[in-house]
This record gives C-alpha cells, structure tokens and sequence, in this order.
C-alpha cells in the first residue's frame, strides 16, 4: 500500500483520516495519504473567506482542533466576533473565534495576493503539518445553497440561502426542495486531484456527508470519470448507522435527494463500480450487518465492523477493517 486517497468532508471525514494515518504508521510506514476535501461549504464572511472542511481537517490532523465541537480551535474567545456583532455585521449565528480568525485572515491576504487556495492550503498547512497532502478539491469557488421549502424568518419558500445558514442557523429542520452547487459547472478539479485519484492504491471514502460533502467532491467535472476509471480499489465507509445520521443531520440532506437514511441506502446510492457506481466495496456498522445480502446482490463487496468513531482506538480499528476489505 503506496498511495491512499481519501475524499473528505469535515468532521466525519478528519476523524476517520486520523485513524486511517494511526493505521498505516504501523502497517504501512512509507504510505502517503492524499485527502481531496469538499469546498462547497466555503463562504465569504466579514470580507474573510472561510473553508469550513478544510479547516477541520487540517487542525484535526495537526493537533490545533477542539476535540468537543469537532471544528475550531480549542480554549478560543469569541471577542473580535462581538466587535463585528456589535456594528451590526456579521452572521450572529456563526462564531469565528479569535485564533481561527487568524487562520481566515491569512488565508484570505494569500487569496487576495494572487494564491490559488491549493496554494494558500499548503502554506497553511506548513504550520499544521498535518502528515497528509491536503487538496481543496477544485481552486474556483463552489457554494452550495439549498431551495427553502417554506417561510423563515427573512427568507421565503423558494428562496437560496448559503449550506451553512440552513446547517448551523436552522440546523437542517427548515424543509428544502435541493441543493445547488453554485460555479461548479465552471470548475475544474485542483491540481493534483485527477492524479490522486489516478495513482491511488486504495481510494477511501470515509464516513462524511454523502450528499453536501462527498457528493459535491464528485460533482467536480472530471472527479467522478476519475473514479470509475482509476486501477485503485474504492471502498466507502457508511456514515449512517442504523436508520441515523451518526452526529449532525445528514438524514435532511438524504431526505431531500430522495435516499432513505440507511447505510444500505447510501450504499446503493454510491453504486457498485461493476454497475455504473463508484464502489468496490462498502463497510457497515456491524448492528447493520443484516445489509450485507443486499449489498452483495448489488454487486458490492462489504463487511460489518464497529463504526461509531469514539476515538483513536476506534478509528484506527476502522482504518484497518477498510484496508482487510
Ligand atoms: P462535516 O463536513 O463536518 O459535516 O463532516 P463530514 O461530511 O465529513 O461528516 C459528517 C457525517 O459523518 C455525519 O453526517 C455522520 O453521518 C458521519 N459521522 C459522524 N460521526 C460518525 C461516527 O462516529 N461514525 C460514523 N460511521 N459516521 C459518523
Ligand atoms: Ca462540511
């Protein structure tokens, strides 16, 4: 095992690679982990420009994350975004700390400047270090929005707001009609990313959202051919256990593409890379052992283990059971 590929969201997708590094420093030392991370939760805020994933994976695997949330910076303060509160800008219901700021601003000086953000990722990165090749997965910006179903607050039925309004303002219980991938038809894959995809080993696609995260990844132009076609094996791990997203709310994102909440639901979602899907093979949570018939008659090749990622032990344990599968 040379070459292993993950394409990541945030949360789900940071944890499952910290295993996934812990793993291979043991079974494979000279592995090198490449992480393809979805930009469709990017946003401009205060003149900043935020990467919500990016973030989360580069400080997780770096060892700057809080533990607790799952994203930001720990023992933080939220000062400066009081000062902004206090002029009356701002979006009150998304906190940047003080020290993530930090992060937002050099970023955003680099982007400014003429860096690409692949570019303005690994200067990043140089403090983090985080043991992976970082790649946002295209350098021009995608948003995601989400068609509101019904009235809210400011917003009518039928109006776009940002992903994260709807994730973190109304945490996903306003009903949407889809999603929009805004400027991903002018987007091409960063650079790297076909390539990592093409000289994999092994391609991962680890317990993130299948629909905001990883299913943007794959709307990139060119990302999901390079999937289909690459000699690598790809194996998914399921984000869902029994009928529930394990945290957050993955389930509305499901609901409203129309996929029931079930691993074996995403499983199929994804497809069998023998039948026009992306999977070779596709790891349940073992209380969804009972998938694996069903999984098998469509072609991909699975196994149960115990995903409920609680920890280091736990996630490496994970990373093993992808790489025996
Ligand atoms: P986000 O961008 O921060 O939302 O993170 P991701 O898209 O990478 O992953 C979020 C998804 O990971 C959630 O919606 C859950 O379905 C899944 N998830 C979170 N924790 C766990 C866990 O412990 N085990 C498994 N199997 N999935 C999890
Ligand atoms: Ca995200």
């Amino acid at each position: 095992m040379r070459n292993v590929t993950v394409l990541a969201g945030g949360v789900g997708g940071a944890r499952f690679t910290r295993g996934l590094l812990a793993h291979l420093a043991a079974a494979a030392p000279d592995a090198a982990v490449t992480v393809i991370v979805n930009t469709g939760d990017d946003m401009w805020l205060d003149g900043l420009r935020i990467c919500p994933d990016l973030d989360t994976v580069m400080y997780t695997l770096g060892g700057g994350i809080n533990e607790e949330q799952g994203w930001g910076r720990p023992e933080e303060t939220q000062r400066a975004s009081s000062e902004i509160a206090a002029y009356g800008r701002g979006w009150s219901w998304f906190t940047l700390g003080d020290l993530d700021l930090a992060t937002h601003i050099v970023r955003t000086d680099l982007l400014r400047n003429g860096s690409t953000l692949s570019e303005a990722t690994a200067f990043l990165c140089r403090r983090w270090q985080p043991g992976v090749q970082l790649l946002p997965m295209t350098d021009q910006p995608v948003e995601t929005h989400v068609c509101l179903a019904e009235n809210v607050d400011e917003h009518a039925a039928g109006d776009y707001i940002h992903f994260e309004e709807w994730w973190v303002r109304y945490r996903a219980r306003v009903a949407v009609t889809g999603f929009e991938q805004r400027g991903l038809a002018d987007a091409v894959a960063a650079p790297g990313v076909r390539e990592a995809i093409r000289t994999a080993d092994l391609i991962v696609l680890p317990p993130s959202n299948p629909v905001v995260s990883i299913g943007t990844i794959l709307a990139v132009p060119g990302v999901r051919d390079a999937l289909r076609s690459t000699t690598a094996r790809v194996v998914g791990v399921s984000p869902i256990i029994g009928d529930a997203a394990v945290r957050g709310m993955a389930d509305a994102c499901l609901r409203t593409i129309g996929v029931e909440t079930s691993a074996l639901a995403v499983g199929l979602h994804y497809g069998s890379r023998n039948r026009g899907g992306l999977l070779d093979a596709w790891l349940v949570d073992e209380t969804d052992a009972a998938a694996l018939p069903a999984l098998a008659a469509a072609g991909i090749r699975s196994a149960a283990a115990p995903l409920w990622m609680r920890g280091l032990t736990a996630t490496t344990a994970m990373a093993a059971a992808v790489l025996a599968l």
